[in-house]
C-alpha cells in the first residue's frame, strides 16, 4: 500500500503485467493509495478475479471502496476542448494512459507549440468541430462521451476511463450590476492597485480581466488588494482604526 491515506481501493495484478503497472502508476501518480495484491505472492487471490468476473482472471482488476470494480480499465482518456490548458493537461494524461483523445468544438486554438508536440504525438487522437452532446455513465461512474459532428450531424461514442473539461471559464460576476466595468469576456478590469472601476472596489485572482489564471499569480493579486484596501481605507474614507494586516 502505498504511503498515502487509505483510499479503499484494491488493485490485483502482477509484477510482469504492463496494465497493472499503468493502472498503479496513474494512481500513485495522482496520490491515490491502494493495497497492492500481486498474483504471484498471493495466489489465493486469484479465487477472488473468479468471483468478481463469472470465472475470468483478467488482470489488473480494480476494487473501489464501495465494492464497484474494473477489469483492466480502459487505458484511453479524453479531454474535452482544444485551448492550452486542454493540450497541456493531455500531454501530461499521456504519461499515464496509452490514448489520449481531444474533442475541440473549433479548431485547436492552444498555441502553436503546444499544437505541434500534440500532433506529432501518437498517443493523440484529434477530434475538431465535434460537440459534445452526452456523458454516459454506467453503475453511477463514468463511462463514454457522445459527440456530434457539427457539419454532417453524424454521433460518435468514445468509451473512456474518464473525461477531462477544460472549455473555459465564465467569471461569476453578474451579481456586480452593470456599472462595473469589464472586458469582452465579462472579467473585471481593474488598474495597477487593483481596483476596479468602482472606487474602494478591489479585485483579485482570475476574476481579474488579464491575470494569468494561475494559482500563485491569484495569490499574489489577494496580496496586493488587501494593502490597496488598507491604503484606500487610511487615506481618510474611514476614520476607524485599520487592523488590516497582510
Ligand atoms: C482544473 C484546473 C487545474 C489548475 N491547475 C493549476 C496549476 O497546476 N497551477 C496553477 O498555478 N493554477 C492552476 N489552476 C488555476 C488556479 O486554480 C486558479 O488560478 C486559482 O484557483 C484562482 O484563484 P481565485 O481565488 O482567483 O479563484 P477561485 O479559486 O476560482 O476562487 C473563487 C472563489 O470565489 C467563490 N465565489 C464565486 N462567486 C462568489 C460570490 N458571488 N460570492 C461569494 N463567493 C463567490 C467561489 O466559490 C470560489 O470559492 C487550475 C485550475 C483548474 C480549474
Amino acid at each position: 500500500m502505498t504511503s498515502a491515506q487509505n483510499s479503499g481501493i484494491t488493485v490485483i495484478g502482477a509484477g510482469w503485467c504492463p496494465h497493472c503497472k499503468r493502472v498503479k502508476k496513474f494512481l500513485s501518480a495522482h496520490r491515490v493509495s491502494y493495497r497492492n495484491v500481486d498474483l504471484d505472492e498471493q495466489p489465493a487471490a486469484v479465487d477472488r478475479l473468479k468471483e468478481l468476473q463469472n470465472g475470468g482472471q483478467i488482470i489488473p482488476t480494480v476494487i473501489y471502496a464501495d465494492g464497484t470494480h474494473d477489469v483492466n480499465p480502459s487505458d484511453e482518456v479524453l479531454v474535452i476542448g482544444g485551448g492550452n490548458a486542454a493540450l497541456e493537461e493531455g500531454l501530461h494524461l499521456s504519461e499515464f494512459a496509452r490514448r489520449v483523445r481531444v474533442l475541440s468544438k473549433t479548431d485547436l486554438t492552444a498555441s502553436s507549440l503546444l499544437q505541434d508536440r500534440v500532433k506529432s504525438d501518437p498517443q493523440f487522437v484529434i477530434h475538431t468541430g465535434v460537440d459534445v452532446v452526452e456523458l454516459e455513465g454506467d453503475h453511477g461512474r463514468f463511462a463514454a462521451v457522445v459527440t456530434r459532428d457539427r457539419e454532417t450531424g453524424a454521433r460518435h461514442r468514445f468509451p473512456a476511463a474518464a473525461a477531462f473539461v477544460f472549455i473555459g471559464m465564465r467569471p461569476n460576476t453578474d451579481f456586480l450590476g452593470a456599472e462595473f466595468e469589464r472586458d469582452d469576456s465579462g472579467f473585471l478590469v481593474t488598474g495597477p492597485t487593483m481596483q476596479t472601476s468602482i472606487a474602494g472596489v478591489f479585485a483579485a485572482g482570475d476574476v481579474r480581466s488579464g491575470s494569468t489564471k494561475q494559482l500563485g499569480s491569484a495569490v499574489g493579486d489577494g496580496i496586493a488588494a488587501l494593502l490597496m484596501t488598507r491604503r484606500y481605507l487610511e487615506a481618510g474614507h474611514h476614520k476607524a482604526k485599520v487592523l488590516v494586516d497582510a
